[in-house]
């Protein structure tokens, strides 16, 4: 079943043009008949730059609408469309607008797990790789930081600026156990703790490395160490095997995003066949989006 599922995948990728982008938090099918692994700007970059007409994108839905940002000619596809994310599903336009009344001098730099209504009110994004380069570029003495608070307190212990951060958080790294993570590192003392900065500040006092995922492949790869505990989606785990068999990898423990699990290879086919369910976003929060990730990308070059 599973094997008829993937060829009709393939044959009606062809057939209408498309491509298949998975985020490195899918489940280890979906990335397998990816095109392209990655983080979610890796991905919207990707989505930006090849040719074809239709991009599946099989992550969540503030990743689909990135892709629609910077690729707007093309249909995004997000083969299930209750794939949301609680963490940019934390934050909304009137509540952010509140919060900037309240500090009329800060600009708002927001992470890129968010979603498009809400990044178009804001000055710039960011990812967890470039946080700290875009606080640290803002024409502001203070910035507001949003959504995730311990990805803003990671950046607030590294800037000398005032950073009013949002009371957020991803539910998935936010509650991650540092009993099990403990545990973890008694069972293979010699491995590296790589861990994501959406997890706990208390996590990060025992890692050897705090990185977001493209973060985490760079450091492997540049790595001497052959085995890795890591604090982030287990499917990350996956990626990691995929990419370097010769290591070993382990998970911190059960973090796991539900939400990255909601998409089948059925709900891929079903997507193809019938070239929906795709993003569409108002073309003027579109814009505004636009001029916020344009921008960090201006100042992450
Ligand atoms: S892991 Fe966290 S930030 Fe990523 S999609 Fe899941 S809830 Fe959202």
């Amino acid at each position: 079943m599973e094997e008829s599922v993937i060829r009709e995948i393939y044959r009606l990728k062809s057939e209408k043009d498309a491509v298949i982008l998975a985020h490195c938090y899918q489940p280890p099918e979906i990335q397998d008949i990816a095109d392209h692994v990655g983080d979610s700007l890796q991905l919207s970059r990707i989505a930006a730059s090849t040719d074809v007409s239709v991009i599946v994108f099989c992550g969540v839905r503030f990743m689909a609408e990135t892709a629609h940002i910077l690729s707007p000619d093309k249909t995004i596809l997000l083969p299930e469309p209750i794939a949301g994310c609680p963490l940019a599903d934390c934050i909304d336009v009137p509540t952010l607008r509140s919060m900037q009344a309240m500090f009329p001098d800060s600009l708002t730099v927001l992470y890129v797990n968010s979603s498009a209504d809400v990044k178009a009110e804001s000055y710039a994004c960011c990812t967890s790789a470039n946080a700290l380069e875009v606080v640290e570029s803002a024409p502001s003495d203070s910035v507001i930081f949003a959504p995730d608070r311990n990805l803003g307190t990671f950046i607030s212990r590294k800037s000398d600026k005032k950073i009013h951060i949002w009371n957020g958080a991803c539910r998935t790294h936010a509650v991650a156990d540092i009993q099990d993570i403990k545990r973890h590192i008694e069972e293979w003392p010699d491995a590296e703790l790589l861990v994501h900065p959406e997890t706990s500040p208390e996590i990060w006092e025992l890692a050897d490395a705090v990185l977001g995922t493209g973060g985490m492949v760079r450091h492997v790869s540049n790595s001497q160490a052959t085995r890795f505990i890591i604090g982030t989606e287990e499917g990350m785990v996956y990626r990691l095997k995929t990419l370097f068999p010769d290591r070993e990898f382990i998970a911190a423990g059960r973090i796991y995003c539900p939400n990255m699990k909601v998409i089948t290879l059925q709900k891929i086919l079903d997507s193809l066949i019938n070239l929906e369910p795709a993003v569409h976003l108002d073309p003027e929060v579109r814009e505004k989006a636009y001029a916020a990730v344009a921008r960090m990308t201006e100042i992450t070059g």
